[in-house]
């Protein structure tokens, strides 16, 4: 008989982008609903092989809550039930492991994500959990079904009509589906939370991507996003690529990420051609002390501002990300941060906290390491300035650029609404980790009062 697997991705009532981070996840302050890519990719293994079925219970697309979620499992017949976690959900994924063992309890629960693995023994001696996936799902589920290693030319193309695809709704309203063409960085930045989970650089051929990509637009995807970390890392593939989308006359308009300084002008141009309208990439700092400490070498393509703005003359949207308080940082040093983000001017910034992902070497660790439902990092290692004044610079950051560049109105909605709405979810709701259904309850009342 087939062996059953259902694959689970909760949802408390904010949403998290849970692939993001080297899959510790991080809070969305948008609507954007992203996939899962690992997990998508997982669930295509098992229903690609003999011998196993799959289910995909997407709580984050319907925005199911807790209670509704376990009522669905409950009635679900499966051998397997994995949940997919992040450092912001901890605890309550835990707590949906635990009603799922405790309601089946001949049934194996599985855990995935970056968060558990950097909690692997802690979950071992206190829960029920039976497995916790210390790497990449579908590297874990791939091995699973074939006994081998999988390399990126072994994965399947992501079978999304496995789930309700139409739902993958941006802020704009496109629906948005995720491939990744490469999975790792050679880069090495210390404070990277991705090379600690896909721990080498892997390409899949360029023949493949242009037909997973082929397959993605002919399920009547808006817009594409390659979640690879370093996109454009071998030019002479993504050239390749581009030119096999170029020949296609497929148009669907793509997003990237990637290193600016691994561009050049000819390799932009077919990035155009192709469809490519939204290029993002880390700029982090302003301050030259902090890259060099943290290995993170960032530097020319036209030095980061001729890059930009000819990316802009071709009307390629640049989104530049930022992190603000590493433990060096000063108010003077996020200063220089800010007016350098200003200065290059890119169409989107994110600010980001700066999140101490490496937790070797501070003793036991236990779940209170994770902020509940708050991007944060709680190691108690010192730092010069304080998560209250981090905080209060991010959201001022923000605000600052968005004002110089939209109406006050915008500014508002775009960077604080969410944000606040975020915050009271997560007060109410980190009093229920361990009792979802009243979880579920609290998150019913914040939402009716939204906005
Ligand atoms: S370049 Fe980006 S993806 Fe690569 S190690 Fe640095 S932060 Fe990580």
């Amino acid at each position: 008989m087939a062996e059953k697997f259902i694959l689970v991705r909760p949802f408390y009532g904010i949403n998290i982008h849970t692939d993001a981070q080297g899959e510790f996840g991080t809070v969305l302050h948008s609507n954007d609903v992203f996939p899962d890519l690992p997990l998508i990719t997982a669930a295509t293994i098992l229903e690609q092989a003999e011998d196993y079925e799959v289910e995909v219970i997407e709580a984050v697309v319907g925005k199911m809550l807790p209670d509704e979620l376990l009522s669905k499992i409950y009635i679900s017949s499966f051998d397997t039930a994995i949940v997919k976690t992040t450092a912001a959900s901890f605890k309550s994924d835990l707590e949906v492991a635990h009603r799922i063992k405790k309601n089946a309890p001949g049934c194996t629960v599985m855990v995935a994500g970056q968060a558990v693995r950097v909690m692997k023994d802690w979950i071992y001696d206190n829960t029920d959990v039976d497995v916790v996936i210390d790497e990449p799902l579908d590297l874990y589920i791939y091995r699973y079904v074939y006994g081998a290693d999988a390399d990126m030319n072994d994965l399947p193309c992501p079978d999304y009509t496995l789930v309700d695809y139409r739902q993958y709704i941006d802020d704009y309203n496109n629906v948005r589906l995720t491939l990744q063409a490469s999975r790792g960085c050679l880069m090495g930045c210390r404070f990277c939370p991705y090379v600690r989970y896909y721990d080498h650089y892997e390409e899949r051929d360029a023949a493949k991507v242009f037909e997973d990509f082929k397959t993605l637009a002919s399920l009547g995807a808006d817009v594409i996003q390659f979640r690879d970390q370093f996109f454009t890392c071998n030019r002479n593939r993504i050239k390749e690529f581009c030119r096999m989308v170029i020949e296609s006359g497929i148009k669907v308009r793509w997003i990237c990420e990637t290193k600016l300084d691994s561009l050049d002008r000819e390799t932009v141009d077919l990035m155009k051609e192709a469809g490519l309208f939204l290029i993002c990439f880390g700029v982090e700092s302003g301050d030259k002390k902090i890259l060099d400490a943290y290995s993170s070498h960032k530097g020319s393509f036209d030095d980061q501002k001729g890059g930009i703005e000819y990316l802009r003359s071709l009307g390629i949207l640049t989104m530049a990300f930022y992190v603000v308080g590493f433990p060096e940082d000063t108010w003077e040093t996020i200063e220089t941060t800010y007016r350098y983000a200003d200065s290059l001017d890119s169409d989107i910034v994110a600010f980001n906290e700066y999140c101490d992902f490496d937790l070797s070497g501070i003793g036991s660790i236990t779940p209170d390491v994770f902020a509940s439902f708050e991007n944060s990092i709680l190691t108690g290692r010192p730092t010069n300035l304080t998560r209250e004044e981090i905080l209060y610079a991010v959201e001022l950051f923000h605000t600052m650029y968005t004002l110089k560049r939209e109406p006050l109105k915008r500014a508002y909605d775009y960077n604080h609404k969410l944000v606040l709405h975020n915050r009271s979810v997560a007060s109410e709701i980190s009093k229920y980790e361990k009792d979802l259904i009243s979880m579920s309850r609290e998150i019913r009342v914040v939402d009716s009062k939204r906005f």
